[in-house]
C-alpha cells in the first residue's frame, strides 16, 4: 500500500502522568474554585441540545439576570475567556466607520481599542494616568465632542487596580444617543453592579474572576437598545461564532427554538451552574460586602509593613485587585517567586502601564477570605525581612 510510515511519534511528556500541583491562586485571576464546582465538572456529558442541558443553560442564564442585575432577554455566555466576550461586543455593536469612544487608563482600554479597529471602527480615546479613573464630567465632555456609537468602560481595571464608577454614565449615553458597554471581568460580584438601573447597554464579565469557576466562558448581556442596534446593522457581524443574534438563539432568548450554533463547553457549565449556585447562595449584598471588608483587611495590613498603595485614594480602587507600589530598589521578583516556590501561593507582577512598579494581589470569590489575607500577609512580610 501506498500509505506513508509515521513520522511523528507518540510523544515522551504524554507517558507521563500530568503534573498539577495544589496552588492558592491570589493574583488576578484565575481564582481557585470550590470543590462543589470541581464536582460538577465530573458529572456525566450531556448532549448540548438536550433537555436536561438546556435546563441548566436556563438555571445559568437566570443566575447572571441575578448577577448583572437586569431583566434583559439577551443573557448569555460566549464559548471562550474574558477576551471572547469583549471580541462579542465589538463584533456586534459596531460597523465599519462607527464611532467609539473609549475610556483607557489601562491595558484593558488600549486591548478594546486593539479590538474595535480591527472591526473597522473610528476609535477614540480619552486617556487617564494609570491607576485614575474617569468623572461624569469628564465623560460628557467627550460624548458631547466625540458623539460616539458606543462608549466603552473597564469598571475593574486589573492593571492598574482602578474602580471605574458606572453609575450615571448611562443617563449620559442615552441623551447623546451612545450605548454603553462595560468590561466587568475583574470586578463583577466584587462591587455593586445594576445593569438595568444604570443603563449600561452591554456587559460581559469572565467565569475565573469573582464567580470562582474555571476560564472558559465569558457571560454577557445586551440590552435592547443594544438588540436594536444589532438588528438595524447594514452590515452582517463579522464573526459567526461571535454573532450575538445566533449565541441568543442558542441560549434560548429569542423566543425561537433552539438551533444548533456550536457545541457547548457542557462541563464548563455545569461548573458554572455551581458557581452561580453559591453567588446566590450567599447573596450579592454579602459577596460584595465580604469582599469590602477583606480588601480592606488587606490594604490595612499591608500599610503596616511599610508598604504603600499604588492608588492612594481608597474610592478609586477595586476591592478584587490589590496593586502595592514595589519599594524602591527592590526586586520584585524575588517577592512573586519566594510566594510561589516556598509557598505554592500566587501573587504576581504589574501589567502593561503598571508592569515592574506593583505586585497584584486578588481577592476573588472563593480566595476572598480573611485567612488568605492573612496568609499573603504573613508571608508577604517573612519575604520583606528576607
Ligand atoms: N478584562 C479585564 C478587566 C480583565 O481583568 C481580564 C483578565 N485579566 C480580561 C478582560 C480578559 O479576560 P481573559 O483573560 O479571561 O480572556
Amino acid at each position: 500500500s501506498s500509505r506513508p510510515q509515521l513520522k511523528v511519534h507518540q510523544p515522551e511528556c504524554l507517558k507521563q502522568p500530568i503534573n498539577v500541583p495544589s496552588k492558592l491562586l491570589m493574583g488576578p485571576g484565575p481564582a481557585n474554585s470550590p470543590p462543589r464546582v470541581h464536582q460538577a465538572m465530573l458529572k456525566p456529558l450531556l448532549g448540548h441540545l438536550h433537555p436536561e442541558f438546556i435546563q441548566i443553560m436556563d438555571e445559568v442564564k437566570e443566575g447572571l439576570r441575578y448577577l448583572f442585575q437586569t431583566r434583559s432577554e439577551v443573557v448569555c455566555c460566549v464559548s471562550g475567556t474574558g477576551h471572547a466576550g469583549m471580541d462579542t461586543t465589538m463584533c456586534n455593536l459596531l460597523e465599519p466607520g462607527d464611532v467609539i469612544l473609549i475610556a483607557e487608563n489601562g491595558i484593558w482600554g488600549e486591548r478594546a481599542a486593539d479590538m474595535a479597529t480591527r472591526h473597522g471602527a473610528a476609535v477614540r480615546t480619552i486617556k487617564k494616568p494609570a491607576g485614575d479613573v474617569f468623572s461624569l464630567d469628564e465623560l460628557e465632555a467627550a460624548l458631547e465632542q466625540h458623539k460616539p456609537a458606543v462608549l466603552f468602560l473597564v469598571q475593574g481595571e486589573s492593571s492598574t487596580g482602578a474602580l471605574q464608577p458606572i453609575e450615571g454614565v448611562g443617563l449620559l449615553c442615552q441623551k447623546y444617543n451612545t450605548l454603553l458597554a462595560v468590561d466587568a471581568v475583574a470586578s463583577l460580584g466584587g462591587v455593586p453592579f445594576f445593569m438595568d438601573d444604570w443603563g449600561v447597554d452591554v456587559v460581559y464579565t469572565g467565569t475565573q474572576k469573582v464567580i470562582s469557576a474555571p476560564p472558559s466562558m465569558a457571560p454577557i448581556a445586551f440590552s435592547h437598545r443594544a438588540m436594536s442596534k444589532v438588528s438595524a446593522r447594514q452590515t452582517p457581524i463579522h464573526s459567526f461564532y461571535s454573532d450575538i443574534t445566533w449565541l441568543a438563539n442558542y441560549w434560548g432568548c429569542d423566543g425561537v427554538p433552539r438551533k444548533y450554533h456550536h457545541t457547548g463547553p457542557v462541563s464548563s457549565v455545569y461548573a458554572l451552574r455551581e458557581a452561580l449556585a453559591l453567588v446566590c447562595e450567599e447573596s450579592l449584598e454579602s459577596l460584595w460586602a465580604r469582599h469590602a471588608a477583606c480588601a480592606q483587611r488587606l490594604h490595612e495590613g499591608l500599610a503596616a509593613l511599610g508598604l504603600q498603595l499604588y492608588i492612594s485614594d481608597p474610592a478609586k480602587r477595586v476591592p478584587t485587585v490589590t496593586t502595592i507600589r514595589v519599594p524602591e530598589g527592590m526586586d520584585w521578583m524575588k517577592v512573586t517567586k519566594y510566594f510561589m516556590t516556598k509557598y505554592q501561593v500566587e501573587i504576581s507582577g504589574g501589567l502593561g502601564p503598571s508592569a515592574g512598579q506593583v505586585w497584584r494581589v486578588g481577592l476573588m470569590g472563593y480566595n476572598c477570605t480573611v485567612d488568605n489575607v492573612d496568609r499573603v500577609l504573613t508571608i508577604m512580610k517573612e519575604a520583606l525581612d528576607q
